[in-house]
């Protein structure tokens, strides 16, 4: 039905593309290109390991993402329906650069951040709005699981169980345990330059900040057990202030272990999250980079990962019937699954699964617009209906 070009042959590259391949009658050909094109071709070859028929629907090819001329000659040369983009968030730009100057239709996981400054918004994508409409064609940002199924998760509350959602508590654990002293779970860069930002939430329709890691509360999380999670800016509340009704304070939490905090604190203190270049016998190099050259691959984590992630939203506001309500709405997603299933790990497999899906509501016509889109702006159920068939089911209760 459809032909997809996939950018980033990464941790999560690796699960969109077995994801696609494992419904056909949506993803008729698969271009995966991303910088290194033997990754894109190991994956190609994981996929065929699993299901040797799906081989002669997927190719690769070598991009270099940023830049937009090359892009737009593998686009012409292709002709996909969609680009789906698992590079770095620093390459959406150039990729949507690319899907204006060929009219193709583009989806993402993660909103643009600046190579030289730790800060990530979606103001930069949502510029592109007016020229995403003028072509007539659709962008969708954030569709991996925070961003993604968070927010659909609060449009899917708002639709069927809320008249008024007042208070969003985004929370998102990982109970599991890889067994390296110090590893992340996708690209090391992109995480550090994340978690260690100072903290923020929205409030009465303010923003306001706090000190890094500094505030934080224990949950006790279904399938996982009681944690420490920690306050933290994540992007998807940008554009959840927008568009629940209602909203009077929204915050996101993450868990973290003492040990990963520990290693964390000493690689800040002695420089090694620096971003900025630094001059190492007469080269200059970025300290963050080299650390994540010298982490382990979150790729490779899905071997002997045990344990479970827990990420969901516990909501509460006026429910249909007038009342006070207090709902959670989350998933269980299991590593040594995961890593049976496509050979990865949760973190991973949680991003590139409602990729894939978001990739289906777009092709299928499920979710049609012109311009640029965050998810919740869409009806959630057919999204909602697709987590439990392929690989994320959820659960929901009142509290
Ligand atoms: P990885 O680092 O594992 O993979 C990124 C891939 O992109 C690599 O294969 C890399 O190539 C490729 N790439 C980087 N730069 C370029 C370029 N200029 N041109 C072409 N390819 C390029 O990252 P992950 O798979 O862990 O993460 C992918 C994305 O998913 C990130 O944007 C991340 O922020 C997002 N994410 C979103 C989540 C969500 O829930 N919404 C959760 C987790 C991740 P090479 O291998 O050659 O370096």
């Amino acid at each position: 039905m459809g032909k997809v070009l996939i950018i980033g042959a990464g941790g999560v590259g690796h699960v969109v593309v077995h994801k696609c391949a494992q419904v056909p009658n949506v993803f008729s050909e698969i271009l995966l290109a991303s910088r290194t094109v033997s990754k894109c071709d190991a994956i190609k070859e994981s996929v065929i390991a699993k299901d040797p028929a799906a081989g002669a629907r997927i190719s690769t090819a070598q991009v270099d993402a940023d830049n937009s001329a090359e892009l737009v000659s593998l686009i012409n040369e292709f002709k996909p329906d969609l680009v789906l983009n698992v590079a770095l968030p620093y390459q959406d730009l150039s990729i949507m650069d690319a899907c204006l100057a060929t009219g193709v239709n583009y989806l993402d996981t993660a909103n643009y951040e600046p190579r030289d400054e730790a800060k990530f918004c979606y103001k930069w994508q949502w510029d592109y709005q007016d020229r995403f409409k003028e072509k007539g064609i659709m962008a969708l940002l954030g569709c991996g699981f925070d961003p993604g199924v968070t927010n659909i998760f609060c449009a899917h509350a708002q639709k069927q169980h809320f008249d008024e959602i007042t208070y969003v508590d985004i929370m998102d654990c990982n109970g599991g345990d890889h067994g390296h002293p110090f590893a992340t779970n996708f690209n090391p860069e992109i995480n550090i330059r994340e978690i260690t930002q100072k903290g923020k939430y929205w409030e009465n329709g303010n923003w306001l900040e706090t000190d890094p890691l500094s505030v934080h509360e224990s949950f006790d999380f279904p399938e996982v057990g009681t944690r420490e999670m920690y306050l933290m800016y994540h992007e998807e509340m940008e554009s959840l202030v927008k568009h629940l009704k209602g909203l009077k304070r929204i915050r996101f939490w993450m868990t973290f272990g003492e040990e990963y905090l520990t290693h964390l604190r000493v690689l800040q203190n002695v420089g090694m999250t620096r971003i900025d270049a630094v001059d190492y016998e007469g080269h200059q190099i970025v300290p963050l980079r080299f650390l994540k050259a010298v982490l382990p691959d979150p790729g490779t984590l899905g071997v002997n990962y045990k344990g479970k992630t827990c990420i969901g939203c516990l909501v509460k506001g006026v429910g249909k019937d007038g009342k006070t309500a207090r709902y959670y709405v989350y998933n269980v997603c299991d590593h040594a699954e995961c890593f049976k299933e496509v050979g990865s790990q949760a973190v991973s497999y949680t991003t590139g699964v409602p990729a894939m899906i978001g990739a289906m509501m777009m092709l299928t016509g499920q979710w049609r617009g012109e311009g640029v889109f965050n998810v919740e702006q869409f009806d959630p159920s057919p999204f909602m209906e697709k987590l439990n068939i392929h690989g994320l089911p959820w659960v929901e209760k009142f509290l």
